[in-house]
């Protein structure tokens, strides 16, 4: 290996090696959390702001290896590069409804869950028959399912996923537009989505503080509201950025004030106080 004036090539080249280590070694972890249903759901509640109940809740995955717990952050990805996203949406979907059948006979009977939908599942050809079957086998109501789809994943018109989506809309479902802010979409566009929900990006909730970005977040829940979305504000973490939210009229919102994602185990006290 030649060293002079090389140098920032071999060490580029070296943490390249190492990235492409660490996916193989999460592909194969991956397949193994799938093969032995090692993946986990948690579940983050949404609270209405007019009510203070919790509404909803976002289905969130985990993947047990060893003792660990590992996030989607660094696995979701490698998901979808791989193909292996259809097998991790397939059991979310499956994992949500037989939750919600089980919730629905101890009593909670109208609680609702979002499910994350990355695009690759959103645009194939079987995915409203999958859902649809999924709610018909575990015999529940569609409209107990949001689906979150990325705001980038529609940028432009993207033909197959919208079609799917407005299928799944009419059939009862409802859809949110996830971070919010984020992907560029052209707002005269954002009129012709098929949603029913803006789902405000967590960085924008941060910097609400400021004048500016207090401006910032007024102005997109002004937006949604003119447009008769519902409009959920994410990554709520303090009183003031609650206050703030209270007073620009959004409807719900969802962060580490309330809840963060919970095991199923730790759910029902904050479902029986709140719902
Ligand atoms: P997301 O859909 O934007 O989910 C919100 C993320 O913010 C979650 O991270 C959640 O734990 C975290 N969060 C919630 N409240 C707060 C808060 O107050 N402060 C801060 N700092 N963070 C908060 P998580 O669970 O690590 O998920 C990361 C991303 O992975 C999700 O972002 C979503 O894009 C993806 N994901 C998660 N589950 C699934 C899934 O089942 N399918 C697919 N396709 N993607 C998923
Ligand atoms: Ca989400
Ligand atoms: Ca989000
Ligand atoms: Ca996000």
């Amino acid at each position: 290996v030649k060293r002079n004036g090389r140098g920032s090539y071999q060490f580029f080249s070296e943490a390249m090696n190492e990235g492409a280590r660490e996916r193989v070694g999460m592909e194969a972890i991956l397949r193994q959390a799938i093969r032995n249903e090692n993946l986990e759901l948690q579940y983050q509640p949404r609270v209405r702001l007019s009510s203070g109940h919790v509404t909803s809740l976002e289905a969130l995955v985990r993947l047990r290896h060893g003792g660990e717990q590992i996030s989607p952050t660094r696995f979701i990805r490698i998901a979808e590069e791989s193909g292996l996203i259809s097998l991790v949406g397939h059991w979310v979907i499956e994992s949500v409804c037989r939750q919600l059948r089980a919730w629905s006979g101890t009593g909670l009977r109208n609680l609702r869950v979002s499910i994350n939908v990355s695009p690759m599942q959103a645009r194939r050809e079987d995915f409203s028959a999958t859902l649809l079957a999924a709610t018909r086998r575990h015999g529940i109501c569609p409209s107990q399912i949001e689906l979150e789809i990325t705001e980038s994943t529609l940028v432009e018109p993207k033909q197959r996923i919208t079609a799917n989506l407005s299928k799944l809309r009419e059939a009862g479902f409802t859809v949110a537009l996830d971070d919010f802010g984020t992907g560029y979409s052209s707002l005269s566009y954002l009129n012709r989505l098929p949603i029913d929900t803006l789902k405000i990006d967590r960085t924008f909730v941060t910097d609400s503080g400021s004048l500016e970005g207090g401006a910032v977040v007024a102005a997109i829940v002004a937006l949604g509201k003119a447009l008769g979305k519902g409009i959920v504000a994410e990554g709520v973490e303090t009183q003031e950025q609650l206050d703030w939210l209270r007073t620009i009229g959004c409807d719900e919102v969802q962060g580490f004030l309330f809840a963060p994602p919970l095991e199923v185990r730790d759910l029902e006290g904050v479902l029986r106080a709140g719902g």
